[in-house]
């Protein structure tokens, strides 16, 4: 992991705990009233499951009472961020295909264990918020955050408001973008995500050389070194990339999209290639700025504590002017 600046101040506003949920931990961090972000905790995530929604939940409640010492005052709200399917005005989590849950509805289930309001964000969508609001994407009214990792998906943001799209919005990674191509777990076969994951980049390379390595990275120095499997691979990775950006670009016309997760680690060898195939792919209107993402992988805690702050000033002020 590349070394990073400290997690950005909130500014002044009521103390918070935030939680990231991810697939195998969870991260927690607190909000002082001064916006100060307390360095990330992570403890393990439950194993999925029927269970793993009510562990979640137990885990979570005891995060915030350790949070709240930390702290040394009561915090006014939890911000949870969740993967998977989400709608975030609902609180519920429609799906989730790495802890195995289904329709929960999480604000029900913090009731039973928290004398807390409850902000429920959605992971991918909690990041590229961040991005937007305190990173790479500040200051930009329609924008895209797209996370390249293990999956792909993308934050849609369009004129300053996150689109939800039922809990589906931004989950690119299964458009298909070669027709016929690789089998996905989605069923399908040429999703993005099943070509152009890190995690694809890796398996396809490992499969057409019977050679194993270590991931996407490992690929990508091959490639660099001339290894003709490790470039046909990369290359065609970046067609995908540039071919399912250039469409979402051409709908939503973004100010800037920015790369997230594992594979924008790969910096220039990633954001360079694809910004020239987008120049060519992208001929009718504007192409947008490409950048790398700067809060990392705690951009969806930051996400979730902005989640927190954004309830509670609607409630401080149940009709705000922004
Ligand atoms: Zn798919």
């Amino acid at each position: 992991m590349t070394p990073r600046d400290a997690l950005p101040s909130l500014g002044d506003g009521h103390p918070v705990v935030a939680i990231d949920v991810g697939g195998t931990t969870m991260k927690v961090t607190s909000v002082s009233a001064d916006g100060t972000m307390s360095p990330p905790r992570r403890v393990p995530s439950p194993p999925p499951g029927p269970g793993s929604a009510d562990e979640v939940v137990r885990i979570a409640t005891a995060l915030v009472h350790e949070e709240a010492e930390r702290l040394g005052a009561p915090p006014a709200a939890l911000g949870i961020a969740l993967p998977g399917v989400v709608v975030e005005d609902q609180a519920l989590g429609v799906y989730s295909e790495n802890l195995e849950w289904r329709d929960v509805d999480f604000r029900a289930a913090f009731a039973r264990t928290l004398d807390l309001p409850i902000a429920v964000a959605h992971d991918v969508r909690a990041a590229g918020a961040a991005e937007t609001r305190l990173g790479a994407a500040r200051g930009a009214s329609t924008a895209l955050v797209l996370a390249i990792g293990t999956g792909i998906a993308t934050s849609v943001q369009v004129d300053g408001r996150l689109h939800v799209g039922r809990g589906y919005a931004g989950e690119i990674g299964h458009a298909v973008v070669v027709p016929g191509g690789e089998p996905c777990v989605c069923g399908n076969r040429g999703c993005l995500e099943a070509t152009a994951s890190a995690e694809a980049i890796r398996r396809r390379y490992e499969r057409d050389t019977g050679t194993e390595v270590s991931g996407s990275k490992e690929v990508f120095a091959r490639a660099a070194a001339g290894d003709p499997v490790a470039v046909a691979v990369r290359d065609s990775a970046f067609d995908a990339l540039a071919l399912g950006l250039s469409h979402a670009i051409t709908l939503i016309v973004p100010d800037v999209v920015v790369l997230a997760g594992g594979l924008s680690e790969a910096g220039d060898a990633l954001v360079v290639p694809l910004a020239q195939r987008l120049e060519s792919l992208v001929r009718y209107g504007p192409v947008p700025r490409l950048v790398r993402a700067t809060l990392g992988e705690d951009a969806g805690l930051v996400g979730a504590a902005l989640a927190a702050r954004d309830a509670l000033a609607a409630q401080d002020d149940p009709q705000p002017s922004r």
